[in-house]
């Protein structure tokens, strides 16, 4: 449902809750944030409104970091529970990812997987994105070239945003048939469903194209198609008020 990614020298946690915060109009049953910390990932998912999520986080607190994602969650596919609220972890707890959408070929990818031997923790058809993006990195060391290779394999409509622990200070998104816009700062960049949870931050934004996948650092943000090559990327100035 809603979507917000963050990187820069502000705590990821803040600036993703804060995020989520403001797109709370669009109606939700379950949230979660996961910060790059320690070389790891922290993790934290809760059903129910944000307010569950934030006694969840002021009880057991997350490291501040500079990386995270979060998701409010609009259930389709398993029920509003802690276990099938965002993000999603692979086995080894190395790949978040947040999902808006479905993953219409997810049973399949599942069967798939299973065989392989993973575990899956959720009833979502997100999870299976986690498992294939850990798989794809462990073979290609990039989590963008690792997105593209996934999002050729996924049927339906997702905007996905994920974050691995072996790669520091980057955010990677992509999007089919389901919005998702990047917002430039001065040395911190942003990434969201909706303009509205970075708009007190940057106004300057790119909406991502269909079939397109973003890595985003502090600095940088690059934007190729599901094959890798460079797309056109055309930055604009939001003049509405929030
Ligand atoms: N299909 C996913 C799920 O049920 C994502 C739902 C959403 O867009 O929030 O978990």
């Amino acid at each position: 449902c809603g979507i917000v990614g963050y990187v820069g020298p502000q705590s990821a946690l803040d600036v993703v809750t804060a995020g989520l915060k403001r797109l709370e109009y669009r109606g939700y049953d379950s949230a979660g944030v996961a910060v790059q910390a320690d070389g790891g990932l922290a993790t934290a998912k809760r059903a129910g409104k944000l307010v569950n999520l934030e006694k969840e986080l002021s009880e057991r607190p997350l490291p501040a970091g500079s990386t995270g994602i979060g998701h409010t969650r609009w259930a389709t596919h398993g029920g509003p529970t802690d276990a099938n609220a965002h993000p999603h972890l692979d086995n080894a707890g190395r790949v978040a990812v947040v999902h808006n959408g479905i993953i219409e070929n997810f049973a399949a990818l599942r069967e798939e997987l299973t065989e392989r031997g993973h575990e899956l923790a959720s009833e979502t058809d997100t999870e299976v994105v986690a498992h294939l993006l850990a798989e794809e990195y462990s073979a290609c060391a990039d989590l963008a070239e690792a997105m593209r290779l996934v999002c050729r394999r996924l049927e339906g409509a997702f905007t996905l945003v994920a974050v691995h622990a072996d790669e520091p200070d980057v955010v990677v998104g992509a999007r089919r048939n389901s919005p998702l816009v990047v917002g430039v700062g001065e040395g911190e960049s942003f990434l969201a469903s909706d303009v509205a949870a970075f708009i007190t931050h940057t106004r300057e934004a790119i909406e991502l194209g269909q079939d397109q996948v973003v890595e985003l650092r502090r600095d940088t943000v690059t934007v190729t198609d599901f094959d890798g090559a460079p797309a056109d990327v055309r930055e604009y100035h939001v003049d509405w008020d929030a």
